[in-house]
């Protein structure tokens, strides 16, 4: 059985749902998971955030202004069947009066979850109706009925794929079983979610929890890109990735999978394919463990990155210091992304600095410290690109870019640098010019 994913663009218009439609109705079973129509996690997030800062009655505004979105949305959707639609009105409005009771509410991190998780309880329940008015068997299968993470936010497979099989087998028999991508139960059993972007996750857990044959993303472009296309023009699509290659891509930035997205199929070779819900002829990007050639395959970005330098003359012929330093890190449950270093001082570099007042109060005991915020990690990705020949025109092409950190050969995959996030756009058009459309310099 196949897993087929659709983001928000694609059940964020009623052309859109008319498309994914098409697409499943293929007369192959198949599990499909949702995300929220496009906008509306969005939303949540800004009521939750009124709520979280005492503006109860301007979150109520929002939360009605999103219902008379939704009920124009059910309308044009459900318009040949008046049972079916009057049954999803009201469903939808059971989901908008819990909304408004949780804006009376003082903010909890479990009362966001709980905000947020209706983005996609919406959207497949008025997806599963539409099926059905359309004369589609589809029935749901609740997530929070067996998606579960444990303690360390990892999924519980076991657990998933226990709970998994008892929801399948109580199900009613149907062609197309649709589930809510993102959200899911914490450790303690809680309303939790997967972290923005989450809805691929969920499908390539799904995959591995029934050894799936095939993972399908789709989503509003032909496939991974090999440069960002929201900041670079002129970039095409990537028919093969690895999953190696797809793995560094989606951890450093390249927003099209969530970060996580390929490490549960990896192990079991299960295919995973990027798709075009707007443009279904175009072949889009398969990943699988295949390596193709080598060479410069794609570049992608993450902002938000700090960079600490950490210097000590202690350093100097001296063990046990970077045990230290890492040791800090630790504790504070804070992962480093880049490193280097040279004799007396060692740079590194975090995207999450929740904890790092406490951090830098630890490390300034025993070194002297630099910190630059609103920093980039640009990354070249490709099987085996440390050696390519085209990678030692890098600092010829970047002549005029400050890199401010390099890390080569950790990864024969990935080549990362880190600039300031000033120049990230500039940075990723000169690569794509020198690297993929042949400017010579
Ligand atoms: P969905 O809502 O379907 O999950 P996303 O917005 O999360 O869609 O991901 C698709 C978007 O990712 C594209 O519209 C594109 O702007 C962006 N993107 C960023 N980097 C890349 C890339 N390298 N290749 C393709 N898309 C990318
Ligand atoms: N709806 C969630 C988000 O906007 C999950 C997803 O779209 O993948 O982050
Ligand atoms: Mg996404």
């Amino acid at each position: 059985m196949k897993v087929l994913k659709f983001g928000g663009t694609s059940v964020g218009s009623v052309e859109s749902i008319s498309n994914v439609k098409n697409i499943i109705n293929d007369g192959d079973k198949k599990i499909v998971v949702l995300s929220a129509m496009s906008g509306t996690t969005n939303h949540l997030v800004s009521i939750a955030k009124d709520i979280e800062e005492g503006n109860a009655s301007e979150a109520a505004t929002k939360v009605k202004a999103l219902h008379e979105t939704y009920k124009v949305v059910v309308n044009n959707l459900l318009n040949t069947n008046a049972e079916l639609n009057a049954d999803v009105q009201s469903y939808v409005s059971g989901v908008f009066e819990l909304l408004l009771g949780a804006t009376e509410k003082a903010f909890t991190q479990a009362l966001e979850n709980e905000i947020l998780a209706q983005g996609e309880i919406l959207s497949t329940y008025m997806v599963n109706a539409y099926l059905k008015q359309e004369g589609i068997s589809s029935t749901l299968l609740p997530a929070l009925s067996f998606m579960r993470i444990d303690a360390e936010k990892d999924p519980d497979i076991d657990y998933i794929k226990a709970h998994l099989k008892t929801v399948f087998d109580n199900a009613e028999d149907a062609q197309i079983y649709i589930t809510q991508g993102f959200i899911c139960l914490d450790a303690e059993d809680e309303i939790s979610n997967l972290q923005r972007g989450g809805s691929d996750y969920t499908a390539t857990i799904i995959g591995a929890a029934i050894k799936a044959e095939e993972v399908q993303i789709w989503t509003d472009i032909d496939g991974m890109h090999n440069n960002d296309p929201r900041y670079v023009e002129n970039t095409r699509p990537i028919s093969n990735l690895s999953f190696d290659e797809a793995a560094e891509l989606a951890y450093f930035g390249a927003k099209i999978l969530h970060p996580q997205t390929v490490t549960p199929v990896r192990e079991d070779n299960i295919p995973v394919r990027l798709k075009n819900t707007m443009n279904p002829e175009a072949h889009g990007t398969l990943i699988n463990n295949n390596h193709s050639e080598v060479g410069i395959k794609a570049i992608a970005a993450k902002d938000g990155i700090t960079a600490i330098k950490i210097k000590s003359a202690r350093m100097l012929n001296a063990h046990g210091f970077l045990k230290k330093v890492f040791e800090i890190f630790e504790v504070y449950q804070t992962s480093i992304d880049m490193i280097t270093t040279s004799e007396v001082a060692v740079s590194l570099t975090i995207d999450d600095d929740k904890n790092l007042d406490k951090i830098l109060v630890e490390l300034e005991k025993i070194a002297t410290i630099e910190v630059d915020k609103n920093q980039s990690i640009v990354c070249l990705v490709g099987h085996s690109v440390v050696n390519h020949h085209d990678t030692y025109r890098l600092f010829q092409i970047l002549q005029d870019v400050k890199i401010r950190m390099i890390s080569y050969g950790g990864s024969n995959n990935n080549i990362s640098l880190l600039i300031n996030s000033n120049d990230k756009i500039k940075t990723l058009s000169k690569l794509n010019d020198y690297l993929f459309e042949l400017v010579t310099l």
